[in-house]
């Protein structure tokens, strides 16, 4: 099989166009790509990006999070067993803190796998 002039100028467009969009996700993705997800009773409360610190106050205020230097922990609950509170704080895709009593649930989610937390680590 010989490849004809205009086949290696299709190459080079396909090469370019993925090689492009590559780069475009590496830059789109790799900026503040880390959030989390806080859910309610299985409904989606809201989703704060770990890149800006902040509190939050869930459910009406009975648990707050805060999120500081990219990491994001129970620091308030009023639930029983304060086991929430003493959680680690989360910062890695899928790491999530739960409050049973209360049926908070905190989900990191990112659109970049361990590659971006290997960078910003
Ligand atoms: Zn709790």
């Amino acid at each position: 099989m010989k490849l004809k002039k205009k086949d290696w100028i299709l190459i080079l467009i396909i090469v370019c166009v993925a090689g492009g969009a590559f780069l475009f996700h590496q830059v789109v993705g790799g900026r503040g790509a880390n959030c989390v997800t806080v859910k309610v009773n299985g409904e989606i409360e809201g989703t704060y990006s770990l890149s800006e610190d902040r509190e939050v106050s869930i459910n009406g205020g009975t648990n707050i999070l805060q999120i500081k230097n990219g990491k994001a922990s129970m620091i308030s609950a009023d639930c029983p067993d304060q086991l929430c509170v003493h959680q680690k704080a989360v910062s890695m895709n899928h790491e999530n803190i739960i409050c049973l009593p209360n049926k908070v649930v905190v989900e990191v989610e990112s659109s970049e796998e361990s590659e971006f937390d290997a960078v910003t680590n």
